[in-house]
């Protein structure tokens, strides 16, 4: 076996507090396509359809983009390999937590307990007159001309953050805490290209913390902070890493 491998599976059991930060590449292998590379969302779209002011000012134009981008894509997806490993890692008490920047809600579904969502989730939608107002996306009718809110009727708008909108207060404050306090961090998927959520690992590793990374690609955390870099998918590489943590 690799010596890294064999190494960051030491690093992991002895661990005191480990943590894991998750990106889109978590979920590719639960079919949605990731925002950047070749095949990537960016590839076939303008990013400035995500702005908050673009989809506050025509909904009607944005919203057939948002459900075709997102959720045509969620409405199939299930967890996958890699989702459980790290459920299956926290239910050990080898992982204090998922950090993610995923607005799927895969984490959850696969047995995640302790998720902070960066970039808000998709499950719910929130009313942009009254923001008190929260409803499923059940209970949403995703084939009016744009979302409207079952409880006003005011235009909604799906709880993940916008480009423009704030990070929610409580997943800076978690992310942060874990940043200060963990000394192994688990990157899965992710380029470290979108910030503010970027800057948590490097905040983990000034601090000292080991990073491992998973991805098939080189990142942005590759070869600055990147202590084991385990070159491969997210569902091979965490599975064997449970497989020789005796799971
Ligand atoms: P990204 O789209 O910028 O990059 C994806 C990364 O995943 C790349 O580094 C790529 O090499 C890697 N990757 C591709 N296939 C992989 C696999 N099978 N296993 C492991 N890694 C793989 O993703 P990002 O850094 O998370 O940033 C994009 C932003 O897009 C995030 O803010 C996130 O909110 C959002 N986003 C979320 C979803 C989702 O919820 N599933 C999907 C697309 C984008």
């Amino acid at each position: 076996m690799d010596k890294q491998f064999e190494t960051a599976v030491a690093l992991l059991r002895n661990a005191k507090h480990a943590v894991a930060f998750t990106g889109a590449g978590i979920s590719v292998e639960s079919g949605i396509p990731p925002f950047r590379g070749d095949d990537g969302i960016w590839s076939k779209y303008d990013p400035a359809i995500l702005e908050l002011s673009t989809y506050l000012s025509t909904p009607e134009k944005v919203w057939p983009v948002i459900r075709k981008l997102f959720f045509n894509y969620f409405a199939d997806a299930k967890p996958n390999a890699a989702h459980l490993a790290l459920a299956k890692l926290e239910s050990a008490g080898m992982l204090k937590g998922v950090i993610t920047q995923n607005i799927d809600n895969l984490h959850q579904e696969a047995g995640s307990k302790n998720v902070i969502e960066y970039h808000g989730n998709s499950k719910t939608f929130i009313c942009t007159k009254n923001n008190q107002h929260v409803s499923h996306a059940n209970e949403v009718d995703f084939q009016q001309p744009y979302p409207k809110c079952p409880v006003c009727d005011s235009l909604c708008k799906p709880s993940f953050i916008f480009f423009g909108e704030a990070i929610p207060v409580n997943a800076i404050e978690q992310s942060e805490w874990h940043a200060a306090n963990c000394d192994v961090m688990l990157i899965v998927g992710s380029t470290g290209q979108v910030v503010p959520a970027a800057n948590i690992p490097f905040v983990a590793s000034r601090n000292g913390c080991k990073i491992i990374e998973i991805n098939p690609e080189p990142s942005a955390f590759t070869y600055e902070i990147s202590n084991f870099v385990l070159k491969g998918t997210a569902t091979k590489v965490l599975s064997e890493l449970i497989t020789k943590l005796n799971f």
